[in-house]
């Protein structure tokens, strides 16, 4: 049986788990205060994912970079690939919060999506 220790992050409390796995199945997990940590623990153990934040460059805005993340969580296995999509992304302002800025990034299915707007630069 494979043993791995987890710190949950749930909440703050960041309750620290003990989880045993077998035949890749989680089959039991201690330490944890409430459910959502069993859940992190088999989330983790079997399928982890991410949300992941980044920025991109501005073109004609009020500011020159604008922070974005990913819609919803991505596998932790993507992470690295979806950055390197952004890397030398550039966006023309005016730019609105949940604007899509990258369609399907990582052929994950998921989008990445602006924070913040941002205003066309006034001259
Ligand atoms: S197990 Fe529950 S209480 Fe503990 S860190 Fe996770 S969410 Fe918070």
């Amino acid at each position: 049986m494979e043993v791995r220790n987890l710190t949950c992050i749930g909440c703050p409390m960041g309750c620290p788990l003990k989880v045993e796995i077998e035949n890749e199945k989680v089959v039991n997990v201690y330490g944890n205060t409430c459910a959502m940590g069993v859940e992190y623990a088999k989330k983790e153990c079997t399928n982890p994912t991410r949300i992941v934040t980044s920025s991109v460059f501005v073109e004609d805005g009020e500011i020159d970079v604008l922070p974005v993340k990913t819609e919803k969580d991505i596998p932790k296995s993507k992470i690295s690939d979806c950055i390197k999509c952004l890397q030398g992304v550039v966006v023309k302002a005016p730019i609105n919060i949940g604007d899509v800025i990258f369609k399907n990034v990582s052929n994950t299915g998921i989008n990445v999506i602006a924070t913040r707007s941002i205003s066309k630069k006034s001259n």
